[in-house]
């Protein structure tokens, strides 16, 4: 009941009205009374500490000084205007500037004789200065109705300001909600873990993270609101996971029959890693357990895990069912395709494949084929998830790099069967354990985490552009060797005119480099017909051109193993994850490969960094800890549009400890009390309860 308050449209608060409602609602998706309680300061400003010109340092962030105006200049004109005021106290003077609102700051500074300045101080032509500070009165300090010690900064946009919404209207609207929502907020966790923890209450974390008392009720009330959205997060996946594993039933693989058998005696091709064995060994185990399986295979680039999924179709095919495998794009769709179904030709298997530009009539056979159960193993794009296609007996669903597919994509594919199907989904490039953790925490987890016998590390070097003459000369004498060389130009969206220019001039510099007859190139991009992509390839596989000229098409997945020579044009535009996944390209045969990355002059100290990582370490874990660090977990690619990120105050790469604690804790919690039944979780079953009501992603799936 007492609830409801808290969900009161926020048009009813004071202050607010419908105009300013939908501004709120616009800019900061705040549409209730909870909403803007939950809308949290990003930072405070210490107003509880008066320092001197003298105590100024390089990086101080805001501060407040007292002292007075000694001088007043305005310079410029119109647009350039502005207006300098030499500012002291009794340790010394500093500058302040204003370009805005000249006339009315000029007026108040010659109003009143002393100030409190607020704001943050940066050197400017060797002076310390401070542009528009915040000006405030000493004396009518005591009747502000804003509490002075610790300011709230709100996130605010350029419309909204605009809309007088900026952050410190925010403050005072705040400040106007709590006192309204203050008693109705409800406790979410058990007594016993506050106590234990001597957590902070929630009623009162959530008003300290607005207006703190202190710095350290500050830091308590950010913690404790840190711990629930971790600690909730994991306990809603572990939920969710114990759903699926207890409730749905899953098909049973139990035999390891011909299928199997005759393709590991007579087909394959190389010895398997151990990794490999095992991870097959666990998915089996999985697999013949009778519970469904919701695995997550992780393993670095090259480490072989298409042949591990392979392996799995063959199990369903062994116990009857069907299998199919979801490639992100129609090159790898296709070449997984062309793979496999070589792969498996002796064993007489039907394998199709099935993508958005599959003519009408084929398509018609293939979805004949599906629900007849003549089709043992399909393999396509996107497509595969479309309503039409429906399966006889759907036994195991395959997802390759799966960061492109979100949670809701996943659900989709339970519903193809009754008894919903196996699902493995393999990741491109690992992703560190604390995002896999709160991103998968779903999923169990297995780890190939070896490469494949004879592999030489890829040499990775950093050029520039004037040693351009030794990267011909290079790509040369390995083309003059019998290898083939691929190279890479960054696409962005924004400027794809921009990019396909930098794609054609660079075609024409190789062109000239390398002529025909002796040389051929190919090219490929995203605004080619699948078909001509498809040729590019092919011809590239056969060896017909040595150099593959191509924007990100090829990122993914790609299998020649004849490519020694990663080229990398404008490397400092990638991210990290996806130049590791370029460099993955090459170094899949016999034969020592190399990444080349060019890049310009000069860079920042981010590109900097990737550059190095890249050059440094071969290792996708590495690599992939590193790129977490760097971007952070709202910036790894797919992990947008998942929503799973989507914390107000946690931050999975700085509260690493946090997420694992917190999830420790949320097992231990359930293998106590499974269904939160003990009256002392019945707040966390409340709380999860209202969570998954809410949220689409849970509810498809519950
Ligand atoms: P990824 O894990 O990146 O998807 P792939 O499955 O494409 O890697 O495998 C990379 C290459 O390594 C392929 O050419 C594959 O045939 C080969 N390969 C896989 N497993 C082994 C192995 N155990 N020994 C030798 N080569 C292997
Ligand atoms: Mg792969």
């Amino acid at each position: 009941m007492t609830n409801d308050i808290l969900k009161t449209s926020i048009e009813f608060l004071k202050g607010v009205g419908p105009k300013r409602a939908e501004v709120l609602r616009k800019e900061f998706g705040i549409e209730t009374f909870d909403d803007l309680l939950h809308y949290y300061p990003y930072r405070h400003i210490d107003k509880s500490h008066i320092y001197h010109v003298s105590d100024i340092v390089e990086d101080g962030g805001y501060i407040q000084l007292r002292g007075k105006i000694t001088s007043i200049q305005v310079a410029g004109q119109q647009r350039t205007k502005r207006l300098t005021a030499q500012f002291s106290d009794n340790t010394g003077s500093i500058e302040l500037v204003w370009f805005n609102g000249i006339k009315w700051v000029q007026d108040l500074l010659q109003s009143k004789k002393e100030f409190i300045v607020f704001g943050k101080p940066a050197v400017f032509n060797g002076r310390w200065s401070i542009t528009h500070p915040e000006m405030i009165d000493p004396y009518a300090q005591t009747d502000s109705s804003v509490p002075m010690a610790f300011m709230p900064l709100y996130n605010t946009s350029d419309v909204a300001k605009k809309k007088t919404l900026d952050s410190k209207a925010l403050a005072k609207l705040v400040q106007n909600l709590i006192p309204v929502v203050q008693c109705v907020i409800q406790e979410t966790l058990s007594d016993s873990i506050l106590n234990t923890l001597k957590l902070m209450p929630l009623k009162q974390a959530l008003c300290q993270i607005h207006y703190p008392q202190s710095s350290q009720h500050l830091a308590n009330a950010a913690f404790r609101l840190k711990f629930d959205e971790l600690f909730f997060t994991q306990l809603k996946m572990l939920l969710l996971k114990q759903i699926n594993t207890k409730r749905i039933q899953g098909h049973v693989f139990g035999k390891v029959g011909d299928y199997f058998n005759r393709f590991y005696k007579e087909c394959l091709p190389f010895d398997l890693t151990n990794a490999q064995k095992r991870v097959i060994r666990e998915i089996r185990t999985d697999m013949g357990s009778g519970r469904q399986m919701n695995r997550l295979l992780q393993g670095d680039v090259g480490s072989g895990k298409t042949i591990i999924a392979l392996f799995v179709m063959l199990l369903a095919k062994d116990n009857g069912y069907q299998a199919c495998l979801m490639a992100p794009t129609e090159i790898l769709a296709t070449q997984h395709f062309d793979k496999i179904s070589k792969q498996v030709a002796p064993l007489g298997l039907r394998v199709e494949f099935l993508s958005g530009s599959t003519k009408t009539a084929k398509r018609r056979q293939i979805l004949e084929g599906l629900q007849s159960g003549d089709v043992d193993i399909l393999i396509g794009t996107h497509a595969l998830i479309e309503n039409n296609v429906q399966f006889a007996n759907l036994g195991l669903v395959v997802i390759d790099e799966q960061h492109r597919f979100g949670v809701e994509q996943r659900a989709k594919l339970w519903r193809k069967n009754n008894v919903p199907p196996h699902v493995l989904v393999m990741t491109a490039t690992p992703i560190p354990r604390t995002l896999a953790m709160t991103l998968y925490g779903d999923l169990d987890i297995s780890v190939v985490d070896e490469l494949p016998q004879g592999r030489k590390p890829i040499v990775t070097q950093h050029f520039y552009e004037k040693d351009r003459l030794r990267l011909l000369g290079f790509m040369k004498q390995q083309i003059d060797a019998g290898r083939q060389v691929f190279v890479v130009y960054p696409l962005i969206q924004e400027s794809e005119k921009m990019d396909m220019l930098n794609l054609m001039t660079g075609y024409e510099a190789m062109e000239r480099a390398f002529p025909l007859p002796q040389y051929a190139l190919g090219i490929v991009h995203g605004k080619m017909k699948p078909e001509e992509k498809d040729y590019e390839m092919q011809r590239f596989l056969k060896k017909e051109t040595q150099i593959l000229l191509s924007t990100t098409v090829i990122e993914v997945g790609i299998d020649v193993p004849n490519a020694t020579v990663m080229v990398i044009e404008n490397a400092e535009r990638f991210g990290l994850s996806q130049l590791h996944q370029l460099r993955g390209r090459v170094g899949r045969g016999g034969n020592q490969s190399y990444c080349i990355l060019m890049s310009k002059y000069e860079l920042s100290a981010d590109s900097k960094k990737r550059l190095n990582a890249m050059v440094s370490t071969n290792d996708g874990f590495e690599i992939a800890n590193f790129d977490l660090q760097l971007r952070g977990p709202g910036d790894i690619q797919g992990t947008q549009q998942s929503g799973m990120l989507d914390f107000k105050i946690a931050d999975i790469v700085k509260d690493e400890k946090l997420v694992a604690y917190t999830r420790n804790m949320a097992i231990q919690i359930l293998e106590a009390d499974p269904a939160l039944q003990n009256p002392d979780n019945r707040k966390l079953r409340d709380t999860v309860a209202e969570m998954m009501k809410t949220e689409t992603n849970w509810s498809i799936i519950g």
